[in-house]
This record gives structure tokens, sequence and C-alpha cells, in this order.
């Protein structure tokens, strides 16, 4: 388990771009943090590092936004709006998650049985006590987790 702090969304985007500069094919990590945490502002970082130019939006009202054109593929999910995870295998998430890209979970304790054993998971939380731009980013492998 790692534990990093923020103290500014420029940090946070830092973080997920060194992330990107580093992430590996077929890399999978699940990200979690309440509305407002920094998931969009560490996956435009995570972009960033990939590599890749188009902007990066919260996905919300698609599952999956695919962007090209970086070192790796990308591919960020927001799996929010699933209501079973079979809709999953109709979008064939395994070309994604198996693919040679890197994929980014939204809401992944939602389809948490087809995540690969290598996930990774990213949480971002804040504390009131800390400040306004105070954010702790917990990093776990699966085991981590449990
Ligand atoms: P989410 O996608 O989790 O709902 P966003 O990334 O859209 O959250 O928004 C995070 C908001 O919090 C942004 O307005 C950002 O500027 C602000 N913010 C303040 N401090 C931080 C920090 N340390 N890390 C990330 N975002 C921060
Ligand atoms: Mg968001």
């Amino acid at each position: 388990m790692e534990i990093i702090e923020t103290f500014s969304s420029e940090e946070t985007y830092l973080f997920g771009k060194q992330i990107g500069e580093n992430a590996s094919p077929n890399a999978v990590y699940a990200l979690g943090g309440d509305l407002g945490a920094g998931k969009t502002v560490f996956a435009q970082g995570l972009a960033a590092g990939l590599g890749i130019k188009d902007p990066v939006s919260s996905p919300t009202f698609t599952i999956l936004q695919i962007y090209d054109g970086g070192r790796l593929p990308f591919y960020h999910f927001d799996v929010y709006r699933i209501s079973d995870v079979e809709e999953m295998d109709e979008i064939g998430y395994d070309d994604f998650f198996f693919g040679g890209g890197v994929s980014l979970v939204e809401w992944a304790e939602l389809v948490e049985e087809i995540l690969p054993e290598e996930t990774v998971y990213i949480n971002i939380g804040k504390d009131p006590d800390r400040g306004f731009d105070y954010r702790k980013i917990t990093v776990r492998n699966s085991e981590e987790r449990l």
C-alpha cells in the first residue's frame, strides 16, 4: 500500500501523469472517491502521461470513452449506470482490459468480479481537517484491499 498526499489539483494531476508515464500494457486501475474528490483531475493527468492530447472529461454518460494517439490506448470506464455485470460482456470489456492499452475504471466496485487480479486500486479521499485542497490518495493491490 502506498499513500500520497496532495495539496492542490495540480499535484493530483501530476501524480496521475506519473502513473500514465509508467503504465504497462493491460494495466487496469480502479479509481474510487466521492464526487469532487479529483477522479477526473487524476484521469486527465494519467491521459497526459500516456501522451494523449485530447481533452479528457468525466465519462458519466457513456460507459466507455476511448482515447487513442498516446503511447498506449486509454480506456476510461465509468460503470456507474451498469445494472448488471453482463453489460460489461456486451461491450466486450476483455478486449479493453487485455487489449494492450491502459484501463481506468470508475465505480469499479459495481463490476468487482470481472476486474483482473492485477488491478491497482486507487482511492482519492478528502479530509476536511487538512484543508479544502488536501487529498489523500491510497494505492492498493488486490490483496491489500481485503
Ligand atoms: P471527481 O471527478 O472525483 O468528481 P473532479 O476531478 O471533477 O472530481 O473535481 C475535483 C475538484 O476538486 C476540482 O475542482 C479540483 O480543482 C478540486 N481540487 C482541489 N484540491 C484538489 C486536489 N488536491 N486534488 C484534486 N482536485 C482538487
Ligand atoms: Mg469525474
